[in-house]
């Protein structure tokens, strides 16, 4: 059968199925085990003392503990295999990070935030964050910049706000576009290589340069529009084509770059309903990442776990940004609701218990609506200032709630793990058959009868 007419993407680096997947990555041993793998391909070695001794903690599976050697039989020193890929510190079982990667990394268009949410069984703002993990993950700095005949061009991408609504039939207005600029490897007639997209301010030599430059290699041999701001890109050489001249269309002579531009825009709008401007970023490194690598899932995965590199530590805040200020802005607003005599009793008394503002304003109302359900008349005369409000102790003093840390089930007996290699499924070792499916059958003529 020919194979142009059944093309499959994953020619040399065919994915599991999902089924085989959630199979071989049941449980975070399983996933741990596949990180020790990864970091220590010939066997455990002790950072420290460098013994090939070591021993799992039952409670972190992704904790080795050194068992010591020769003149230090004490050494007990612990290296996670987490540290360095983007599930450093996290709180989330292994297991959802590698079936979040593998959906990820699967989907050729990707998956959003609110998709993942119940395939994970987690929270949207935990399947927000960590997308933008392995987004983060996506970016390895030691990229070598694109080479030989490259197409370059930039486009306009529309953006959505906060509660905007993506607007359709824009046409040529760009009150809500922000410029990408994107480059292309051309292998031969037809094939294409890798490709860079990047955010820029706009089409002058200031932006365009930086963006040449950053993503090819010198000599390589540069095709793009009359835009005369690729003319002082040095040590390339440029060819520019006049597409408002030239005897083909602009979507056959550029096919490539105006096919990324194309899909780019198609994937904002199709799986995400539109980018939002402050993490456009993000959306193009994602969105260059599964174009390089869209026939091989091992290293897609690999990569965007951070396995093999260390990725670092990334957290809420480095993500979000300083939300401290929309905070603040809030809380301003929501005091300009309140009346000036009560502003003042909420200022004074966030002071003098040395609280926030809102949670003073929580306190007062739990404080007054009980008043009013207790003492009718004390209410009625209760008079706004702060010898008015003698006890707001009690609910103050309610603590913070502590984030839980996840408990793994402990195992029953007969389930402890035998070797220090392997780990076989606990469900498979003491299979739980439901009674009915063990009682004896009852004779055929019984039944017939
Ligand atoms: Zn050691």
């Amino acid at each position: 059968m020919a194979s142009s007419l059944f093309p499959t993407r994953w020619k040399y680096d065919k994915p599991p199925s999902i089924e085989t997947f959630v199979g071989t990555f049941r449980d975070d041993y399983a996933c741990a085990e596949y990180l020790a793998k990864k970091r220590w391909p010939t066997g455990f070695e002790c950072p420290r003392c460098k013994s090939t001794k070591a021993w799992r903690l039952e409670a972190r599976p992704w904790v080795w503990e050194c068992a010591g050697k020769g003149n230090d039989p004490l050494c007990r020193h612990q290296t996670s295999v987490i540290a360095g890929t983007v599930m450093q510190g996290t709180h989330l079982p292994l297991r959802k990070w590698f079936l979040a990667a593998y959906l990820v990394t699967t989907h050729s268009n990707g998956i959003s935030a609110l998709q993942l949410q119940p395939k994970l069984g987690v929270t949207y703002k935990t399947a927000w964050l960590v997308l933008h993990k392995l987004r983060k993950a996506m970016v390895n700095p030691d990229r070598t910049p694109l080479s030989g005949d490259i197409d370059i061009d930039e486009s306009a991408i529309p953006f959505r706000r906060k509660g905007d609504h993506l607007k359709r039939g824009g046409g040529s207005s760009t009150a809500n576009q922000i410029w990408i600029a994107g480059a292309v490897e051309r292998i031969g007639k037809y094939a294409v290589g890798r490709i860079r997209l990047a955010r820029i301010a706009d089409r002058t030599s200031s932006s365009l340069v930086p963006f040449v430059v950053a993503n090819t290699l010198p000599n390589s041999r540069l095709r793009t529009d009359k835009n005369a701001s690729y003319l002082s890109v040095p040590g390339r050489t440029i060819d520019q084509i006049n597409l408002t001249q030239a005897a083909l269309p602009a979507h056959i002579l550029f096919k490539w770059i105006h096919i990324v531009f194309a899909n780019v825009k198609r994937w904002a709008m199709g799986t995400f309903h539109g980018f939002r401007e402050k993490h456009l970023d993000a959306y193009l490194n994602e969105f260059v990442f599964r174009w390089n690598r869209r026939r091989y899932f091992r290293t897609s995965m690999d990569a965007m776990l951070g396995i093999g590199r260390s990725v670092g530590p990334t957290t809420w805040r480095s993500i979000v940004g300083d939300t401290r200020q929309w905070k603040q802005d809030h809380i301003e607003q929501i005091m300009k609701m309140l009346r000036p005599s009560k502003r003042k009793i909420v200022t004074d008394l966030a002071k003098y218990y040395r609280v926030s503002r809102v949670e003073v304003m929580e306190n007062l109302a739990w404080w007054v609506d009980r008043l009013a359900e207790e003492d009718k008349s004390a209410f009625l005369s209760f008079k706004w200032d702060i010898e008015g409000v003698p006890e707001l102790s009690q609910k103050l003093a309610s603590p913070r709630k502590k984030p839980k840390r996840p408990v793994l089930v402990a195992r029953r007996p007969g389930e402890e793990r035998k070797t220090s290699r392997s780990y076989p499924n606990p469900a498979a070792l003491n299979p739980r058959i439901p009674p009915v499916l063990n009682a004896p059958r009852p004779p055929l003529a019984a039944i017939a009868g």
